[in-house]
């Protein structure tokens, strides 16, 4: 479809996010289909998302079937009615597949599908028509002009250890890489040894891809590996720790209590029970509390120093590190930082209670939103949570179109 020039709502990203937000605002007000659009690289909705399950062979979601874009929280769990083998024990995880489908059929229900138009966002820039709106530049020189922009642009860049950079040998691009670059449908690596770096279920998942494809892995993480079925609770907004979030009116004092609250990455204790098989045959090696200093590369394999002195070798480096949200290191919003300065406590800004940034119409999603919404942000259950304060100011009739 052709991309217009000018739109009362542009939603930056085509995920899950993304979605949820354009099905709880078409639900509030179905007439609003003509007046949004949605931009995304890949140009149809849930790309991303479904890359990384496929990518890393990800059976099923680490949250519950109730966490969904639909506004109606059972949708997934009826739509999943004659599919309930996909729903996985022993919390209604759903299958890769059952989400994606379910996913698909939102997109139609709420035809959706002509939304989006297959555009990389640069920059934002707050200018002045008849009234305040946010210009959008796009990759290849076109434009658009949007009254209110929502960013839904997932995990942010990613998180390379300091060590990496210092790597003084040259090295082929495979051998060391991070997880979101690691194809596991694509590899063969039966005799290789693999050293994967990082605590979270992502780095399960490649220990247990690696393995089938006749690698023998290390896993190294920074500390104990840690058990638990969720990254963040999903409930933990209904609890009373959520109370103590909201009242809370220090913004550094809510970072920490976002940082406790996900204590870091985890492994689902089934997870847990599969890599533990694993150590028993002899393919898997643990190193817990433990952390890279140096690495090397010998010409054919890497040589790795540790801070406790081992010192370990390898094919390649995996590394299941994450992802880093830091507002003042993303190029897109270089414009708006400098226009409407806003307060930032470690790289996530203070946002008002519609998640709006301070001055203008750009409204965040996931991540970028913890300091409002809590520790969940960026996963299903902090789309719905977002969704439902960006559609309040959204719909208000006060904000008029440019
Ligand atoms: C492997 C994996 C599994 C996960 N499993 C779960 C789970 O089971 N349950 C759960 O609650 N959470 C899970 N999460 C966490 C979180 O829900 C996901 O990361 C989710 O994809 C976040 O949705 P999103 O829409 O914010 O981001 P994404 O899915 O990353 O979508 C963002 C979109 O923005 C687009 N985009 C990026 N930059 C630009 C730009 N400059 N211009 C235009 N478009 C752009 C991207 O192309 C992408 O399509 C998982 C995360 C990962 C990495």
């Amino acid at each position: 479809m052709h991309l217009p020039t000018q739109t009362d709502i542009a939603i930056i990203g085509a995920g899950p996010h993304a979605l949820t937000l354009a099905t709880h605002l078409l639900q509030k007000r179905s007439q609003m289909q003509e007046k949004i659009v949605v931009l995304d690289p890949n140009g149809f909705w849930m790309h991303q998302w479904q890359r990384l399950f496929s990518m890393l062979e990800i059976s099923h979601l680490r949250s519950p079937a109730i966490h969904q874009p639909d506004p109606n929280p059972y949708a997934l769990r009826q739509f999943a009615k004659h599919r309930l083998d996909e729903l996985f024990s022993p919390h209604d995880l759903p299958g890769a597949k059952l989400f994606q489908d379910f996913c698909q059929t939102l997109v139609y229900r709420w035809q959706l599908q002509q939304q989006v138009h297959r555009a990389l966002v640069q920059r934002i820039t707050p200018i002045m028509q008849d009234r305040p709106c946010l210009s959008i530049a796009l990759a290849g020189g076109k434009s658009l002009v949007a009254q209110r922009v929502v960013l839904a642009m997932g995990g942010g860049m990613l998180n390379f250890p300091a060590w990496v950079n210092k790597v003084s040998t040259p090295y082929p691009k495979h051998r060391l890489c991070h997880s979101h670059e690691v194809d596991l449908r694509q590899l063969r690596l039966r005799g290789e040894r693999i050293l994967i770096v990082g605590g979270g279920l992502t780095s399960g998942h490649l220990a247990v891809g690696a393995i089938a494809r006749g690698a023998e892995v290390q896993l190294l993480s920074r500390r104990r590996l840690l058990e638990k079925w969720f990254d963040a609770d999903p409930n933990w907004l209904n609890s009373s720790d959520c109370q103590e979030f909201v009242a809370e009116r220090d913004w550094e004092v809510r970072w920490e209590m976002i940082q406790q609250a996900r204590n870091g990455g985890s492994m689902t204790p089934d997870m847990m029970a599969h890599l533990r098989q694993l150590q028993q045959t002899g393919k898997l090696t643990l190193h817990q509390r433990c952390q890279v200093v140096k690495a090397e590369w010998l010409g054919d394999r890497w040589q790795v120093r540790c801070q406790d002195g081992a010192v370990l070798e390898c094919d390649r480096i995996w590394l299941a590190t994450g992802t880093k949200l830091d507002v003042t290191q993303n190029p897109l919003l270089a414009d708006v930082l400098e226009e409407f300065p806003t307060g930032i406590v470690n790289g996530l800004p203070i946002l008002d209670d519609h998640l709006r940034w301070q001055g203008c119409n750009l409204f965040l999603m996931g991540g970028l939103a913890a300091l409002q919404i809590g520790p969940t942000a960026h996963n299903l259950a902090g789309a719905r949570l977002a969704s439902d304060r960006i559609v309040a100011a959204l719909t208000r009739s006060s904000l008029v179109k440019c």
